[in-house]
Formats: C-alpha cells, structure tokens, sequence
C-alpha cells in the first residue's frame, strides 16, 4: 500500500450519456425526480460515499464504499498491525471489536446492547443459530429417553422457508441431519399452519432476496412463540433498509450479513443476535476459545462466556471487522425509520416511471405493491432478463440478474436519490 487507498480506486467510467438520460416523457417524471431530491433529508449523505455517474442499484448485493473506510484500513494496517503489533490486541481494541461493532448495529435492528456479536459468515451464523434453536426448544434434558421409543429430541422438526436463499436452506438441512430433526420446507405464509408441538426451530427470510417480498417478523414471530418453538430470523435484506424491532417483536434468534446494506465491504463479517433471556441457554454448536468464559485460561474443559459473546468462535477477522466499524459511522445521525420511508419512496416511484416508460407487458413486477410486504427492492421479471442486466449495465445501470428470468434493483436510501431511479427507469425502456 503505498499509496492511499483513495487514490487508486478504479474510476469507472459512467456511459449514461445524454441520450440515456433525457426524459423520454414531456420530462415531467424528471422534474418531479427534482424535487423530491431537493426535499431529500438524506441526500446528502451519498457524499459520504466512494460513487460515480453510474446508477448504483446493486446495494443488495455489495454496498457502496463510504469514504471513511480506505483511510481506517489504512490506518490498522500501517499502525495497529504494523507498528503497534501484538499490543493492538488490547490498545487498538482488537479483541473485543465483535461485541462493540455488535452493540453498533444493535439499534439498526432494534436491539438493546449487549446481544450481538459480529464475525464468520451468515451461512456459519445461521448454523450456529439453528442448532442453538433447536437445543433451546429442547431444553436441557429434552431428549427423549432412550427406553421411550426412537432417541432423539422431543421436537424434532425444523421448519424453513421454502424459497430461502439457498445456503440457509443447505445450512439448515445439515443442522437437521445433526440434531436429529427433519428439515420441512414450507411458504413463509404457511408457516402458522405447519407449526406444531414437534416443531423446534423455524428459520424465515425478513425480505425474500428474490422478489424483494417483506414477511411479517411480528406475527409469524408470535405464531412460533404460541407453538412453543424458536425464531431464527435472517436479515440480509432488511437491516439496514428498514426498521426491524428485534427485541420488541420477541425474536429470539437472528443473523445477517453486513455487505449489503450496510456496506462493509466485500465478505465483511456477518452478525448473530441471541435475545438477552435466552443468553444463558443458549449452547452454540461451534463452542471455540474465543467464545470461552476465560479464554486465556486455556484449560480442557469449555466454559461458555456470559452474554452475547458465547456467539464468538475463533480469531476475528480484524482487518474487514475494523473496515466494516468504519463503514457503520455513515450512520451516526440517520435513524432507521428515516431510511425505510425514503426507501418506499424510492421504489414507489420506480415502479411509477417503469409503468410509465416501459411498453406494456415488457416487464411484470414481482415485488408488492403494498408498503407493508416491500423490502428496499424492485425484481422484475422479463423476458431475456439476462442479456437486458448486461445491457443495462453497459450503459451504467448496475442492477443484477437472478435465475430464471428476474431483473434486480435494489434502492440504498443512503446513496440513492430519485434522478437515479428515473434515469434506470428511462434506460430500461429503451433497452426494451
Ligand atoms: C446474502 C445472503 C446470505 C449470504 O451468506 P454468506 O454466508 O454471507 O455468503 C445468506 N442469506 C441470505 C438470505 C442472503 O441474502
């Protein structure tokens, strides 16, 4: 690194010429795009982002860089690790950076402190959740005697929703395997129906990654809770979009990633929450020395740390977990309700130029309509989906392609404003 980060960022060169961006209609979805980013509260937080003239709409996959980041990575490389070396561990505060980013994405989803801690992937989180549920819906001793029919635990099943991001679902099927539960998947909407008193665990999807569809965390919450089992609730899609309310909706169990919208970088560490009253139960499947009650201690026998920190495995990953504490300082004074209704905004008025813009039956939205069922996405399906995406992108629309034939645009509120959206809008339509 001998130069600034900063400074050698790719440039990437925008190709939304003129021609692109002219307002094919009168200019009357332009003007109005005008005025409500002049009326934006927000809009002046996408200075705080590393962006150029593409329409960034990607955010659901890999957030944008905030500015703030290449000059701290710099900073841990150069001086915590390269000059202070070991003593970083405790002067830098290397060693307890996964409980204090975890209390820092805390109120991002509604979560008092001392609950979270961030580190390993959402696939090893979910892992760790999903086990730690269906021990927790078993309580100590709740296997089955051996002598009363088949061994194994009394709830025995584990619910996960059908349409999940797949590595959720492969997570949950080895889970199952290992805990001796069978793996049912079933539609996010069925999940009151399926519960049962076998039912141990149920993993749910806040926003589908697909069509962008929110679920309703505080009635199917409730509804596992009225069966007696344990929520685990992935928020990929939703933290950092919009108001999620885990402690005051019960959940119990949650992870998500932190590169979306939370823009942590590419393969930043992912989070785990474990609800306060259920801290004390909770036995992780990946019981490593850094989530030991004295971990310096260094003896045989495993003693799990009080609190939140039982989530911890091994090592943190330093450098992306110091680039991602970085990343969450865009939002100091940005509350989160703020946020979700530009993000409705957004998307309400997407779907406004695209209906307008776009010919009739080219494209046909699967994301609701409704606010409430709307995550800060938009997917719409279209024919030759794919090869329209690389269009798109060639002439600096960024959105993203998902099989089979769904084009995805997802709407950062910190970053995006309502000239982007109509000028995507206006692409598009003369793309098809
Ligand atoms: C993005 C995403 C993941 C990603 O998992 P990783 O382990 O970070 O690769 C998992 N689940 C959902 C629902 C996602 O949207």
């Amino acid at each position: 690194m001998s130069e600034p980060l900063s400074e050698v960022l790719p440039q990437v060169p925008s190709e939304v010429s003129s021609e692109f961006s002219s307002e094919p209609y009168g200019g009357s979805f332009a003007r109005r795009a005008a005025e409500l980013d002049a009326a934006d509260e927000l809009a002046g937080l996408r200075a705080q982002f590393v962006l150029d003239d593409a329409v960034y709409l990607d955010g659901n996959s890999l957030g944008a860089l905030p500015r703030s980041v290449p000059g701290r990575v710099e900073d841990v490389v150069r001086r915590q690790w390269g000059a202070l070396r070991i003593r970083s561990w405790d002067e830098s505060g290397w060693w307890t950076a996964p409980e204090r980013i975890g209390d820092r994405i805390a109120p991002l989803v509604g979560a008092a402190a001392g609950q979270i801690v961030v580190g390993d992937s959402t696939s090893v989180n979910v892992f760790k959740a999903v086990v730690g549920a269906v021990r927790l819906a078993n309580g100590p001793g709740g296997e089955r005697e051996a002598d009363a029919g088949r061994p194994g635990p009394v709830r025995d099943e584990i619910l996960v929703d059908a349409t999940t991001f797949p590595t959720d679902g492969y997570i949950a099927a080895s889970a199952a395997r290992l805990t001796g539960c069978t793996l049912r998947p079933v539609a996010p909407d069925e999940v009151p129906d399926a519960l049962s008193g076998r039912t141990a665990a149920v993993l749910l999807n806040h926003v589908d990654y697909r069509t962008g569809r929110l679920y309703d965390l505080p009635s199917l919450t409730a509804a596992v809770h009225a069966a007696g089992a344990v929520s685990v609730w992935d928020l990929c899609h939703s933290a950092g979009a919009l108001p999620v309310g885990l402690d005051e909706h019960g959940v119990d169990l949650a992870v998500g990633c932190t590169y979306k919208y939370l823009n942590g970088g590419p393969g930043s560490p992912a989070y785990l929450y474990v609800r306060r009253e259920h801290q004390h139960r909770f036995d992780s499947p990946l019981p490593g020395w850094n989530s030991h009650a004295d971990p310096f201690g260094m003896t045989p026998d495993y003693a799990p740390a009080p609190g939140a920190l039982r989530g911890r495995v091994g090592t943190p990953d330093i450098l992306s977990m110091l680039a991602l504490e970085a990343a969450l300082e865009v939002w100091d004074d940005v509350s989160i309700e703020a946020v979700r209704a530009k993000s409705l905004a957004l998307t309400d008025f997407f779907l406004e130029c695209v209906d307008a813009y776009v010919p009739e039956g080219a494209v046909e939205s699967v994301t609701p309509s409704v606010h409430a069922e709307r995550g800060s996405q938009v997917a719409l399906r279209c024919a030759g989906a794919g090869q329209v995406m690389r269009r798109l992108i060639e002439r600096g629309v960024v959105g993203d392609f998902r099989e089979p034939d769904v084009l995805r645009f997802g709407f950062t509120p910190l970053y995006v404003g309502f000239g982007d959206v109509e000028r995507a809008a206006g692409v598009l339509a003369r793309l098809l």
